[in-house]
Formats: C-alpha cells, structure tokens, sequence
C-alpha cells in the first residue's frame, strides 16, 4: 500500500518544520557592500569595453582593445 507524503508545512515565519531548514533572509547591510564591488567591477569592465579607445584611452597601443573587440561590437559601441 502506498503512502503520500505530503511536503512539510511552512509556517508564516518562513520556517519549516522540525525537520526543515531555516530561510533567513539576508540583511541589507551584508549584501550592500558586494552590491558596490560588484557594480564598481561591471562599471569598469563596461568602461573597457565600450570606451578605451583612441583619446579616453587609459593604456596606450590597441591590445585591450583587440581583447574586447568581439564584446564591443556584440553589445553595440561604435568601433570602427
Ligand atoms: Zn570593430
């Protein structure tokens, strides 16, 4: 004879039973600064994607620019 299980009941708190995990929700305040890391690393890589070239150039010659060539014209900046 089968027997249904039924999934374990969750009450308003977000917990589960006995048995459960606990779902905590992260704070604010712990996921803020990864939030800035992250956004000031995509700035950056944008930056080198869609500008370091000719005069807003920072490092001279084309090799970063040879490097993101292919994500330049992907994401749609002017190239050449
Ligand atoms: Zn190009």
């Amino acid at each position: 004879m089968a027997q249904s299980v039924a999934p374990p009941a969750v009450s308003s708190t977000g917990t589960t039973g006995s048995t459960g995990t606990a779902v905590t929700p992260l704070p604010l305040r712990a996921v803020l600064p990864w939030a800035v890391f992250v956004g000031t690393l995509m700035l950056v890589l944008l930056y080198f994607v869609g500008a370091e070239q000719g005069a807003t150039s920072v490092f001279s010659g084309a090799e970063v620019h040879e490097w993101v060539h292919d994500g330049r014209h992907l994401l749609g900046f002017p190239c050449h």
